[in-house]
């Protein structure tokens, strides 16, 4: 693990549900090791926004899968802008729109989107340097040799508080939306939301963002003086 560190080659997977921090923290922390950042939730709500766009049904799996396949994605690692673009067309902003939000546990509940994306996570990981990956399966699944794991977990309030704030939405139908996602996320058949067993795990909810990521910094370099 420390050779890797100390070749310059280091993967970070950062996991958890949504509103616990997961973008900031890692975004943050990608910008202090002045290494690449992957949102794999932008990857799953970009095919989400495809197939939306397409005017499919996103229970339709034949369908999905057909768009999933043929669309051209990017999804930029620079942890300053978040590029993602579908068949050249920058998505940045509509990726994050409520009809996204509110179809994309569907979408990425489909084995073989899970799979599409897991070749482009794979691929990405794999290019030199440094990497900070966040999303629901990173340490189990998409990077189980990860240099550190770690699962952010917050309150349900806090969690819903922090995304209604983002949104400017509603907390109650926040709270409504997250507690949904969450469940279908963690319960899917396929690389399910899920702790790994080797993962660091931090409650976010009275910590703040700057608190998190020292606290991972101080990990890492501990992994390298190890
Ligand atoms: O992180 P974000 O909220 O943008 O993720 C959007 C959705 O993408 C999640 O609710 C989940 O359904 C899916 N996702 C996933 N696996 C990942 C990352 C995100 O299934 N690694």
């Amino acid at each position: 693990m420390a050779d890797m560190v100390r070749a310059g080659r280091c993967v970070v997977a950062v996991d958890g549900p949504s509103g616990s921090g997961k973008s900031t923290v890692s975004r943050r922390l990608a910008g202090l090791l002045g290494a690449r950042y992957l949102d794999t939730g932008a990857m799953y709500r970009a095919i989400t926004w495809a197939v939306l766009r397409a005017g499919v049904d996103p229970t339709d799996i034949e369908a999905v899968v057909k768009v999933a396949r043929e669309i051209d994605l990017e999804v930029g690692v620079d942890p300053e802008t978040s590029r993602v673009a579908v068949d050249g067309t920058r998505v940045d902003q509509e990726i994050r729109g409520p009809e996204v939000t509110a179809a994309v546990s569907a979408v990425s509940a489909v084995p073989e989107v899970r799979r599409l994306m897991l070749e482009m996570q794979r691929e990405s990981i794999a290019a030199a340097g440094r990497i900070v990956v966040e999303g629901r399966d990173i340490g189990t699944v998409v990077a189980p040799d990860a240099d550190l794991k770690v699962f952010l977990t917050a309150s349900a309030d806090a969690r819903a508080q922090r995304r209604s704030a983002e949104q400017a939405a509603d907390v109650a139908m926040t709270a409504a939306d997250l507690a949904r996602r969450d469940r279908l996320d963690s319960t899917r058949a396929t690389s399910p939301l899920q702790q790994a067993p080797d993962a660091v795990v931090l409650d976010t909810t009275e910590l703040g963002i700057d608190e998190v990521v020292a606290r991972l910094r101080g990990m890492l370099d501990e992994r390298v003086v190890a």
